[in-house]
């Protein structure tokens, strides 16, 4: 089944965002599979954003996300690193659309909420960085069927 890996960051978290934003999640129907509010080392910041090391953003960005804490997840579901993107909105929260995440909450590029992984392969990538595999919880919703 497919995964994504979702990071609500620390304007998030600060703003009291983290029960409105997984409530999105939950409700649209995505399963949770792991879940943990730490503090991110520069380290870890640095090889999430990798591809980004050369942008005149990278040092303020890890800055931010190495400030304060965040909330990491993993959710699963068909076509949920698509969906999720989408649920989350585009990245300048001046331009994402009214009804996403960014787009209801957001004003600025570099305070834009939450992350979402944009494909498959950066998915398992941000997987595996984030969470060691006994912290990834397999399991079926009991719903009746008609929901699920
Ligand atoms: P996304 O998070 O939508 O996948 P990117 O991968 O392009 O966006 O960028 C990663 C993060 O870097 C963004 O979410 C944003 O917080 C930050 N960022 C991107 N572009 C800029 C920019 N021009 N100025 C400041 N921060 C930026
Ligand atoms: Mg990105």
């Amino acid at each position: 089944m497919e995964r994504t890996f979702l990071a609500i960051k620390p304007d998030g978290v600060q703003r009291g965002l983290v029960g409105e934003i997984i409530r999105r999640f939950e409700t649209k129907g995505f399963t949770l599979v792991a879940l943990k509010f730490m503090k991110v080392s520069k380290e870890l910041a640095e090889q999430h954003y990798d591809v980004h090391r050369e942008r005149p953003f990278f040092a303020g960005l890890v800055e931010f996300i190495t400030s304060g804490p965040v909330v990491a997840m993993v959710w699963e579901g068909e076509g949920v690193v698509a969906s999720a993107r989408k649920i989350i909105g585009a990245t300048n929260p001046l331009t994402s659309e009214p009804g996403t995440i960014r787009g209801d909450f957001g004003i600025s590029i570099g305070r834009n909420l939450i992350h979402g992984s944009d494909a498959i392969e950066t998915a398992q990538r941000e997987i595996a960085l984030w969470f060691k595999d006994d912290e990834l919880v397999s399991w079926q919703p009991h719903l009746t069927p008609w929901l699920k």
